[in-house]
């Protein structure tokens, strides 16, 4: 059964690469009915900190992520990780290094100035117990020192590094402490991970990592090391590229669905298929779609996918995304019954809006309450109707059927009594209804209001 993880460190939000990580590593394991792990990585005791983590489950909660298992405590396992150390030790496999941190420092001024490799070689590694002074040590591992190390990986293919070049890396600091590279391989191999997908900053500590699973006799994961993300400018996302962080997105109003299909083709394919449901991309994702070279974010493509996935979206599932949306920017929360004519409106909202703001925009005649505050272009449009032409609508549509139907048909007829067309009455009506030019239309919005919303609306304006 396949198990993957991610890992994050708790240093910050959940920024868009580690989204996308995450994102790779759920879609990898929910469509082989396998699980996916969540890891927080905080052994670093400084850098690490509560905030981030509650922001990190709260961006994957946004995003859908669900874990499996309880969240495992990489700092909890400081003992398991320490106790391989030891292990390797007696087995002969990892040393005792007495070396000081001036003797390491002397030998790298020496090597450099000589020209020579800085590697540093510890004269412990093969001294016997009995030279062993009583003084505090490391333990290093014993690297191998001939022959290549060969990480076979499903994006990179086969990473070759010539062992020559591995240092006896520590795994245990003189304070009894365990090492994060040692604390990750523990990890992985006790969480029972087949897979590691992660970003390609770490394929360098795959070759470290291999010297430990190798040690043990541990079976090595399968390898896949996904390029970064850059901005649209080809260079690594960074602050100066605007928003990074999930929740930015979600504050920014970017529909989780959307979201997801947008971070999925961030560096994976399939085909030509751009627009995708979660159950295809479960069914869809694997190791090969994903590319070996940066994919660059596109604010427009996302923007573009996330209009498509609101369109599809269930309408009540849509307006409790958008009241988490609200909060999550720090809005006021839609009172009953504005959510619940949101909830009927759905239909005529969803269909050209990208993001919530948008939608928002367009429920805004459900939203406002009166007496209407026209915006410009609606004031213009109210002043551009003769007077009395809406007062003289107003007792005509006080006994109409409230059906589409005949709402269409009283409307045109009257129109046509005004030697007009209904299109020349539409902006005013728009301006009435909802104080913008751009709204749902005349009919969709009158249908929701109802006659009583409708008319009292009327004669506000009608002055
Ligand atoms: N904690 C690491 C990070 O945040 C990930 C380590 C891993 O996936 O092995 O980049």
């Amino acid at each position: 059964p396949v198990v993957t993880r991610f890992a994050p460190s708790p240093t910050g939000y959940l920024h868009i690469g580690g989204a996308r990580t995450a994102l790779f590593n759920w879609l990898y394991a929910r469509g082989r009915g396998g699980k996916f792990l969540l890891r927080i990585e905080d052994t670093d005791r400084e850098r690490s900190n509560p905030e981030a983590t509650a922001a990190i489950l709260q961006g994957m909660a946004w995003l859908g992520l669900d874990h499996d298992g309880e969240v495992v405590s990489q700092f909890e396992g400081a003992e398991r990780h320490a106790a391989v150390a030891r292990e390797l030790l007696e087995a002969g496999k990892a040393y005792k290094c007495f070396a000081t941190q001036e003797e390491i420092a002397a030998f790298r001024d020496e090597a450099k100035a000589e020209g020579k490799s800085t590697l540093y070689r510890s004269p412990w590694r093969d001294a016997d117990d009995s030279s062993h002074p009583d003084a505090p040590y490391v333990i290093r591992i014993k690297a191998p020192q001939d022959g290549t190390t060969v990480i076979r990986d499903e994006v990179q293919g086969d990473v070759t590094i010539k062992n020559a070049q591995l240092d006896d890396m520590i795994l245990l600091r003189s304070d009894g402490t365990p090492v994060y590279m040692l604390a990750v391989v523990v990890d992985d191999h006790n969480m029972g991970v087949t897979h590691v997908i992660r970003g390609d900053d770490h394929l360098n500590n795959a070759a470290r990592q291999m010297m430990i699973y190798e040690a043990m006799g541990w079976d090595v994961p399968v390898w896949a090391h996904i390029p970064l993300i850059h901005g649209a400018d080809g260079k690594k996302l960074s602050k100066r590229h605007g928003a990074l962080g999930a929740q930015e997105y979600q504050a920014m109003g970017y529909p989780a669905a959307g979201m997801r299909n947008y971070l999925a083709r961030l560096g994976w394919s399939h085909g030509d298929d751009e627009f995708f449901t979660d159950a295809q991309a479960r069914d869809w994702f694997d190791l090969d779609g994903i590319g070996k070279s940066p994919a660059r974010f596109d604010t427009k493509k996302l923007e573009n996918l996330c209009g498509q996935h609101i369109a599809i979206s269930d309408d009540a599932a849509l307006r409790n995304e958008l009241q988490a949306h609200l909060a999550a920017a720090g809005k006021p929360q839609l009172n009953d019954v504005q959510s619940n004519d949101l909830e009927r409106a759905m239909y005529c909202l969803k269909d050209r809006a990208k993001t919530f703001p948008e939608l928002l925009e367009k429920a805004h005649f459900i939203l406002v309450s009166r007496p209407i505050e026209p915006d410009q272009k609606a004031a213009k449009a109210l002043a551009s109707v003769s007077d009395g032409i809406l007062s003289e609508l107003t007792p005509q549509l006080q006994n109409a059927s409230w059906s589409r139907d005949d709402l269409e048909a009283l409307l045109n007829a009257f129109a046509e009594a005004q030697d007009t067309k209904f299109g020349k009455l539409a902006g005013p009506l728009r301006a009435a209804l909802a104080g913008r030019a751009v709204t749902p239309s005349v009919f969709d919005m009158m249908l929701i209001l109802g006659r009583d919303e409708t008319l009292a609306r009327l004669s506000d304006v009608a002055g």
